[in-house]
């Protein structure tokens, strides 16, 4: 295992620069996942530290190593890819033990690496199939095993999951993280679905636009993310947020409601700001801001409202069952201790 250091590393394509100094400290044995939108970055940055693609500026260090300069195959990495790359003519035990024969392992060795590997995944009854025969989740984890046989000291996925259904995608995130529980290797994780990377990294690596706009554990960015941008990005559905003035006796929206804001938070004299409310910090309460029903979305352990407050669009979220017809109104108070602040620029002010 290793930890890896991206030192300022910048990328262009051409003329198009696709990473602006970008720079993340992933410790030995930390699952590490890259997130943002399509087109922000993120494989680019993988596939930088895999050795797939050069390195325009800055450093890549493997272990104590910069590895700029150094093939894939000398970087001690095992890449899985979104498309598993299987090889088709070959069956489950052949793939996985392929990369091994290719280095010229003994035999044997190769032999107990891919036993050992097909116990992890629970791949025992299926290593003489070819990949044809495999569900989309056993491909997925033959890939996996391809990898681990490899016993490597960083294990880089891009997108492993988006050729699963969404039932399959849901196990096989638990069944990587598990994974990462028991081997402990060193993980770099791309993918754009907030959702992965909230159930399943250590640490979180928000990009956009080629930067990086804010690194913290799942539950930091939940909770107190920088800007508006990471705000969000992150929670589904999304964080509401309303335009207006922090003043001294707390938030007045443009369209003239007041919502509350917590102890140390107003403002002596008004600023202009934005007023972030997530949908589950809003409670039923009768003498509460008035909601008018849009759209109630029951999914049975929860019930998701779509509505207008004022003149804003509002989404609230409730352990609740709700039983509004659209076009009734219901009343609602926003938890004022769990209410996000934003400056003009999308800077955090609380
Ligand atoms: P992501 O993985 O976040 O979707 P990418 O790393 O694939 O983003 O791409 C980042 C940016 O670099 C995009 O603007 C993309 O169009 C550009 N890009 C990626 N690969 C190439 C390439 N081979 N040639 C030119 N531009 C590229």
């Amino acid at each position: 295992m290793a930890s890896v250091s991206i030192n300022n590393v910048g990328k262009y394509y051409g003329l198009v620069e696709a990473l602006k100094g970008i720079s993340v400290d992933v410790k030995d044995g930390e699952f590490v996942i890259l997130v943002g939108p399509s087109g922000c970055g993120k494989s680019t940055l993988l596939r930088m530290i895999a050795g797939l693609e050069d390195i325009s500026s800055g450093e890549v260090e493997i272990g104590s190593r910069v590895v700029n300069d150094l093939p894939p195959k000398a970087r001690d990495i095992a890449m899985v890819f979104q498309n598993y790359a299987l090889y088709p003519h070959m069956t489950v035990a052949q793939n996985m033990a392929f990369s091994l024969k290719l280095a010229k392992v003994p035999k044997t060795e190769i032999q107990t690496k891919v036993n050992r590997a097909a116990e992890i995944l629970g791949l025992q009854s299926l290593l003489e199939r070819p990949p044809g025969q495999l569900s989309g989740g056993q491909r997925q984890r033959v890939a996996m095993g391809r990898a681990i046989v490899r016993d490597p000291e960083v294990f880089l996925f891009d997108e492993p999951l988006s050729n699963l259904d969404a039932k399959l995608r849901v196990q096989m995130r638990s069944e990587i993280k598990e994974l990462h529980q028991r081997l402990r290797t060193t993980t770099i994780y791309v993918t754009h679905d907030q959702i992965e990377a909230m159930t399943m990294a250590d640490k979180i690596v928000v990009m956009h636009d080629g930067i990086i706009e804010q690194i913290g554990s799942p539950l930091d960015l939940y909770d107190r993310p920088k800007n508006l941008f990471v705000a969000g990005f992150i929670g589904s559905p999304s964080m509401n947020f309303i335009n207006g003035t922090l003043g001294p006796d707390g938030f007045r929206t443009d369209d003239g409601i007041l919502m509350p804001v917590k102890t140390g938070d107003q403002r002596a004299s008004g600023i202009s700001a934005t007023y972030g409310i997530r949908p589950e910090h809003f409670k039923l309460d009768a003498a509460g801001l008035p909601l008018e029903v849009v759209v109630v979305e029951p999914t049975g352990s929860e019930t998701q409202v779509l509505g207008r407050m004022g003149e804003h669009n509002v989404t609230g979220v409730f352990r609740e069952r709700i039983d509004a017809k659209p076009g009734s109104t219901i009343n609602v108070t926003p938890d004022a201790a769990s209410i996000h602040l934003f400056d003009i620029n999308g800077g955090r002010l609380n």
